[in-house]
């Protein structure tokens, strides 16, 4: 992969995302609100939001020009509020859905044009085991999620002749910084200790165990090789066996 945009690459998934294509020789370029979680990767970065679409195409054309055509998109960048439905507007649902659905439109649409030009490319999202099975609190989160998975699928079937390819990895819990703020979140609704939090949260894999960064960086990097080019319009688990 010659130029690789990794939305969200400052911190937890997207950072070890980036990392990886770095280790392999990519040109890589990271992009979030948060300049000096950016910095601290040591890689080359844009400051944008990704549900403003004026700003994530500036960044794309900054980045362009800067280390040349982006051959792979990856939509990781996103964020989770636990609320009951009861309590939910429609502002928060909004809220939901312009980030982590709106935010990979955005991305996908600003790397497309390069990928048809050069008759390759990937566009994959990081949407979640979310976007597979519902979940209590997480309504709106849950809605986002599946409508990446169906923005996915569909894509898939609209560029499948164009030589691009278009996937979701769907993760359970990863240990990153939305997982720390899950478990404070518990903790301070519940007045359960930390090590309890954490318990209830990863006892819905059935391998009793967090995600590792690393896991979803490597098959992030498997769907970007060329073995994988026929996979198309997968949402793809990875939750040791929860869905
Ligand atoms: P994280 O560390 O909180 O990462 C989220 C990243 O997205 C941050 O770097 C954040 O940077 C960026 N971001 C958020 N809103 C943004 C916006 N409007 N514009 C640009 N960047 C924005 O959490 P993570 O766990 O690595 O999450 C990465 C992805 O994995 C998310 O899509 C999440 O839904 C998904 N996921 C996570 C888990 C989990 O258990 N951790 C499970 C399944 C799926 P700034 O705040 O600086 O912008």
């Amino acid at each position: 992969m010659s130029h690789v945009v990794i939305s969200g690459g400052g911190t937890g998934v997207g950072a070890a995302i980036a990392q990886s294509f770095a280790r392999s020789g990519a040109n890589v370029t990271i992009l979030g609100r948060t300049k000096t979680n950016l910095q601290q990767q040591g890689l080359p970065y844009e400051v944008c939001d990704v549900t403003d679409a004026a700003q994530v195409q500036a960044a794309f054309k900054s980045a362009r020009a800067a280390r040349g055509p982006v051959a792979a998109v990856i939509a990781n960048a996103g964020a989770a509020t636990s609320i009951p439905f009861r309590k939910m507007t429609a502002d928060d649902l909004r809220a939901m859905t312009e980030v982590n659905l709106v935010g990979v439109f955005n991305v996908w649409q600003a790397g497309l044009a390069d990928m048809q030009t050069a008759g390759s490319g990937r566009l994959i999202a990081i949407a979640s085991i979310a976007g597979l099975k519902g979940g209590a609190y997480i309504s709106g989160y849950c809605a986002a999620k599946h409508g990446v998975v169906g923005l996915t699928r569909a894509l898939a079937v609209e560029l499948a002749q164009t030589g691009i390819t278009v996937n979701a990895v769907c993760p359970g819990y990863v240990d990153t910084p939305m997982l720390d703020r899950s478990i404070a979140n518990i903790v301070e609704k519940t007045g359960m200790s930390e090590e309890e939090a954490a318990a209830t949260l990863f006892k819905s894999n059935p391998q009793r165990r967090f995600i590792e960064t690393e896991e979803v960086a490597g098959t992030v990097m498997w769907l970007c090789s060329d073995s994988a080019k026929s996979v198309n319009g997968h949402a793809l688990s990875m939750s040791g066996g929860e869905v």
